[in-house]
């Protein structure tokens, strides 16, 4: 059936099975094996919810990849998407444009210390592909350090920066990074048992990485402020400027990635505000502007833009600050200000997720450890936990990762659409969710666990 705007709206059995075929048919899916999925066909969502063709309606707790930071449909956004869509769609990046400034201006404001030029990119990856080349330029040096447990994109330099398994199949090497281990706690790396003892351990670990490596090769330190995809683990006070410390002792460009911490996702503009730390080039996409059109950037300091005052910066994108893009950002960073939405994210973390999480830890035998801040938390499963053996085994699939898939398949069934990654389920809502619906979707995570605890050796003994 030939699929017409009306049809693929209309939330019919007809239309959801005409949206159905020609997925599976033509489109090609991320990180999947074609065949063995079945992405469910969304009919529309609003706010904090989304819903399929049949009626079902899900509390969106992943906020798709972690980047609807407003919701969706917001209304301010859409307006402001729809009348720029009027007067000037597009534009190439040579030109001044109104909303291309406006954006870069807004940003500029909200980013720590002197970031106040900022270079556009379509997402994530392309942000940090652009920040390793201005580093490499600047520095005159070529290796990357990147930890182990971070997740930087999926282009070429990027995805080599990735310490997340999804790097294996594509890792050739080549960009020059050399990872190391960063400070988290729960499962040291360095056998420590305090935060503080965590944090000098990771410090001498990377002094010694740097040494060995030889400070004067090395281009850039890149760290995401709080690594999200791989686990959401929030560094102990210290690490950050004791790498800022490390970076501006040998020369080094402190790059921090806040694709996905960055807007307001942890309770400020910016993580680094919760560490007082200022990098030397940071990276954006995501929150910027919801997600509503793609956006990304990096964020640059005065010395580092100042190397191409007189000598071309030798990159770009037909896309660069796309006038629709740079319209939702403006609108999206003008909704929070006004709304409040950072300081409802900084909320909702002290005083509904974070003690809601804290009690639902003590009572489920399959949470080993909860940790997080503002709308930005995981939920780590064990098996066990004293000895923490997680709920299922690094980098699982198939059966070996059953126990997941079935704890996921619960939380969808009861409308609840979780952000899950290995042995944990992050809870990552719109940063304006209402504390009504943030504990409704508490209450259907708590219920959806006890999937997961009959799998611990305490759900099965
Ligand atoms: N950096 C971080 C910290 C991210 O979380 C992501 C995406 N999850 C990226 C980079 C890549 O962004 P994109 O998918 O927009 O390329």
């Amino acid at each position: 059936t030939p699929l017409t705007p009306q049809a693929d709206t209309a939330p019919t059995a007809a239309a959801k099975d005409a949206v159905k075929a020609a997925d599976r048919a033509h489109v090609f899916h991320s990180w999947s094996a074609q065949k063995l999925i079945d992405p469910l066909a969304v009919a529309g969502a609003e706010g904090s919810y989304f819903w399929d063709y049949d009626g079902n309606r899900y509390l969106d707790f992943s906020s798709q990849l972690v980047n609807t930071n407003i919701g969706h449909q917001h209304p301010k956004v859409v307006a402001a998407i729809q009348e720029q869509a009027a007067k000037l769609c597009t534009l190439a990046p040579g030109f001044a444009v109104d909303v291309r400034s406006e954006a870069a201006r807004l940003i500029a404001e909200r980013t720590p210390g002197d970031l106040d030029k900022i270079f556009f990119t379509n997402g994530g990856a392309e942000a940090v592909e652009n920040a390793v080349r201005m580093a490499r330029l600047h520095t005159g040096r070529q290796k990357v350090l990147s930890t182990y447990r971070s997740y930087h994109g999926a282009t070429a330099a990027a995805i080599n920066l990735t310490g997340d398994p999804r790097r294996w199949p594509s890792d050739t090497a080549s960009a020059g990074v050399v990872h190391f281990w960063g400070p988290f706690l729960y499962r040291s790396p360095f056998h420590a048992t305090t935060e503080a003892e965590e944090c000098e351990r990771a410090l001498a670990h990377l002094a010694d990485t740097i040494a060995f490596e030889g400070p004067q090769s090395i281009a850039a330190i890149v760290l995401e402020t709080v690594p999200g995809t791989a686990g959401i683990m929030v560094p102990p006070a210290g690490y950050l400027a004791g790498v800022r410390e490390l970076c501006d002792r040998y020369g080094i460009v402190f790059v921090l990635d806040e694709v996905m911490a960055g807007f307001g996702r942890t309770g400020k503009w910016f993580a680094a505000e919760h560490w007082d730390v200022t990098p030397d080039l940071l990276t954006f996409a995501k929150g910027v502007n919801s997600g509503y059109v793609p956006l990304g950037g990096v964020a640059i300091s005065g010395a580092i833009a100042e190397t191409f005052d007189t000598r071309p910066y030798p990159g770009g994108l037909t896309y660069s600050g796309h006038p629709l893009a740079c319209a939702a950002a403006v609108a999206t960073i003008g909704a929070m200000a006004e709304e409040g939405i950072v300081e409802h994210a900084a909320h909702l973390g002290e005083n509904v997720i974070g003690p809601a999480l804290a009690e639902i830890a003590e009572r489920h035998p399959s949470v080993g450890e909860v940790r997080g801040l503002g709308a930005f938390w995981a939920v780590e499963l064990v098996r066990d936990k004293e000895t923490r053996e997680p709920l299922v085994p690094y980098n699982a699939g198939g059966a070996d990762n059953a126990p997941m898939a079935e704890f996921t398949a619960a939380c969808k069934q009861a409308g609840l659409w979780p952000f899950v990654n290995m042995n944990r389920t992050h809870v990552v809502p719109a940063c304006n969710i209402t504390e009504a619906e943030a504990k409704e979707g508490l209450a259907l995570l708590d219920e959806a666990l006890t999937v997961a605890d009959r799998h611990t050796t305490a759900g099965a003994a």
